[in-house]
């Protein structure tokens, strides 16, 4: 989307305006299960305590976005919500606590975050972080209140640790993962790092696996990933 944020923050252009302060941005809001999606301004709060604030630049659309949207499962409606979880973009700012990234760090979002500290992270076997691992029920962050509201001030929630159908999201900086600058040229493909490419290599590389041929074909969607994003990329 075009940034038409009465307060924008880009990588040439005074970052620093936006920090701490509110930004009144466009987002896609869906209100009901199944209805349209909704253009519109919003507001999105300054990043608290270990969260990092990111000025989307790319995002794609996967099917669990879709059975969100369409709140298959009566548990996990909430709305009104911003949907999306693959997404690359540019960090606007960073909370109290961030010292693994900073303004104008080019990253990508990622659904299935790491605190890398609860029993899950520090196992060996999984890396499904208890705090923020997937569950398509959070709808809020790890305080419970939402970094997103209407302009008439209604809390919008959030979606799978991300919410990336916006120009700017707030997102835990446990969910986030730094992009080496060589790579920034290719930050549209990098979108499927967030899940596409992500998820295949986790299942595929997962170590009490006794089924080869679920192995096997794993790894070779994961073969076939990587090899369209690097010939994409080639083009
Ligand atoms: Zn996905
Ligand atoms: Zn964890």
């Amino acid at each position: 989307m075009a940034p038409t944020a009465t307060k924008t923050a880009n990588r040439s252009n005074h970052p620093n305006e936006t920090k701490g302060k509110i930004i009144t941005c466009k987002a896609a809001v869906a209100y009901g299960p199944g209805e349209p999606l909704v253009v519109e301004e919003i507001i999105v709060h300054p990043p608290r305590k270990m969260e990092v604030r990111i000025k989307i630049l790319y995002t794609s659309i996967c099917h669990t976005d879709l059975s969100g949207w369409q709140g298959e499962s009566e548990p996990q409606r909430a709305f009104p919500r911003i949907f999306g979880h693959e997404a690359s973009g540019i960090v606007e700012s960073v909370g109290e606590g961030v010292s693994d990234m900073k303004e104008r760090d080019y990253v990508v979002v990622i659904f299935n975050g790491e605190c890398g500290e609860c029993v899950y992270c520090t196992c060996e076997k999984t890396n499904m972080c208890e705090k923020f691992g997937v569950n398509p029920m959070k709808k809020e962050m790890c305080d419970g209140t939402s970094r997103f509201s209407t302009k008439d001030g209604k809390a919008i929630f959030h979606f799978m640790n991300t919410s990336t159908f916006t120009e700017y999201t707030v997102v835990d900086s446990a969910c986030v993962v730094k992009i080496n600058p060589q790579y920034t040229s290719s930050l549209k493909n990098l979108t499927l790092l967030s899940c596409g490419v992500s998820t295949v290599m986790c299942i595929s590389n997962k170590s009490d696996s006794e089924n080869l041929v679920e192995q096997d074909l794993w790894s070779l969607r994961k073969k076939i990933i990587a090899s369209r994003m690097s010939r994409k990329q080639e083009k």
